[in-house]
């Protein structure tokens, strides 16, 4: 096998683990949601929201505030995993020199609520000027 053969083999072989690693994820994502609705059910019973037949209105306002406490948390896990990545040192857009990297916690307004997220933010001394560094 030539080297272009054993690059190929190499790359079909990464496309399949990755495949496989989503097809394993997906599962576990669907599985997760399932368990997280049987909590809400128990959870909106135990606490008296859902009683008897409720409007249907009911259930589905319950529902939906839990996408919405969902979507902030997959909003923070994002933004702090982006910001644990970042680099030390980042290059100001304005001037090229290189700026240490901060980060900040913010409150965050999103249409599905409230999210408190990890932010990079550098400052360039010589262009007094803060920007967030780019990936
Ligand atoms: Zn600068």
């Amino acid at each position: 096998m030539d080297d272009a053969a054993a690059g190929l083999v190499k790359k079909s072989r990464a496309v399949e683990q990755d495949s496989e690693r989503i097809a394993r994820l997906k599962e576990r994502l669907d599985r997760t949601l399932r368990e997280a609705a049987e909590i809400e059910v128990e959870l909106s019973r135990v606490d008296g929201t859902i009683r008897g037949v409720p409007h249907y209105s009911v259930i589905e306002g319950r529902a939906h505030e839990l996408g919405k406490q969902l979507s902030q948390t997959v909003q923070q896990r994002q933004m702090n995993e982006l910001a644990a990545d970042q680099e030390a040192t980042a290059k100001c857009p304005t001037c090229g020199t290189r700026c240490p990297v901060d980060t900040t916690r913010r409150r965050l307004q999103s249409v599905d609520g409230v999210a408190y997220v990890t932010e990079s933010r550098s400052y360039c001394l010589g262009c007094r000027r803060a920007f967030f560094p780019s990936t």
